[in-house]
């Protein structure tokens, strides 16, 4: 698919740690132009989240629908304190166990945030990332920056600079790159604006975690497609690879015997003795580095050519849970 949009940029890449790089960044992005930065858990796309004209260009390079909101990234609970309405509590607990790290805190907003980064809503989801390039931007610009993931929309988050410059390159001025991501998945997002806290989006801080923390937590039901979505941020979103993605239930090795050379597997377990290598991407047995490989494995897939990809069931239990919820979400139904 072309737009306009596509070749505007001769899109540069340039080591996160090479001279002057942070300043480069940090000048884009006061001007209102967009750079894609490293976090610990998947490469954002970034822009001034003060400026309406500025956070419309992510919408715009990612191909986003207007009603998915962003998160805004800040470097202190004071630069939060500034993008929310209410510091209740439960957020300063939260923050104080978990931040900086992959937890998004969904607050009632304040009028400094512009209503397009919300969608339209009152409420604002804040994220500190413990990531030293991403801090280290904020540090120089001073402002919050509106981030969501530096993917075309709907397609698989990007966890090293290529993944970003294979979907966004042409449409984008600079891309930061600062290695691997850590985490490998997007972060835990909580709403506190309820009576009970709800789980909107599982991440790699766990259910018991927040639990330990707060007591009842409660977790959002996707709605059913021809519902009326209450908010933003409930969309049944996908983070689909090209290949279709399909989650084997029960033996691996019956669909494997009708399987033609397109299909790739994604396996905790070794390739039976037949099976090609390079058709088999055996994942780690811990839910941190399954998730650290994960969309590095999808990326690569695609690469390859992969026209469906089977994945072995994942094991049940909280660690797994935002796994699970990205595999559900990326299979074919
Ligand atoms: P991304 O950064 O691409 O992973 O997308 C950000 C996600 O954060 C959205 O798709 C929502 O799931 C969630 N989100 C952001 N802001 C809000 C909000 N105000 N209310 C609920 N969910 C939100
Ligand atoms: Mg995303």
């Amino acid at each position: 698919m072309t737009d306009a949009s596509e070749h505007a940029f001769s899109t540069e890449v340039q080591e996160a740690d090479a001279p002057g790089a942070l300043g480069q960044a940090a000048e884009l992005l006061a001007q209102g132009q967009l750079v894609a930065l490293p976090t610990e858990t998947v490469y954002g796309l970034a822009a001034d989240a003060r400026s309406p004209e500025a956070v419309a260009r992510i919408f715009e390079a990612k191909g986003r629908p207007a009603g998915n909101p962003l998160i805004v990234h800040i470097d202190s609970v004071e630069m939060a304190e500034g993008c929310v309405a209410a510091w209740p509590r439960a957020a300063a607990q939260l923050a104080g166990a978990f931040w900086p790290g992959p937890l998004s805190l969904v607050l009632p907003k304040a009028d400094s945030i512009p209503d397009i980064v919300t969608a339209g809503g009152k409420t604002v989801a804040v994220r500190c990332p413990a990531h030293p390039v991403f801090s280290a931007v904020l540090a120089k610009c001073g402002f919050p920056l509106a981030a969501p993931s530096a993917n075309r929309s709907n397609r698989v988050s990007p966890t090293r600079a290529e993944h970003v410059v294979d979907q966004l390159g042409g449409r984008i001025p600079l891309v930061l790159d600062g290695g691997a991501c850590d985490i490998g998945i997007e972060s835990t997002v909580l709403d506190l604006t309820g009576d009970t806290p709800t789980l909107l989006r599982p991440g790699m801080i766990l259910l018991g975690q927040l639990q330990a923390v707060l007591g009842q937590v409660a977790t959002a039901k996707p709605p059913a497609a021809a519902e009326p979505l209450k908010s933003p941020g409930q969309l049944q979103q996908h983070y689909s690879p090209r290949a279709k993605l399909i989650l084997v239930e029960g033996n691996l090795d019956v669909v494997l015997g009708q399987a033609d050379v397109m299909v790739h597997v994604i396996a905790r377990t070794a390739a039976p003795p037949a099976w090609a290598s390079e058709r088999w991407h055996r994942l780690p047995d811990s839910a941190g580095d399954f998730a650290r490989e994960l969309y590095d494995t999808l990326h690569r897939c695609d690469r390859l050519g992969a026209e469906t990809i089977l994945v072995q069931p994942l094991p049940d239990g909280d660690e797994w849970a935002a796994l699970r919820d990205r595999l559900n979400r990326a299979a074919e139904v």
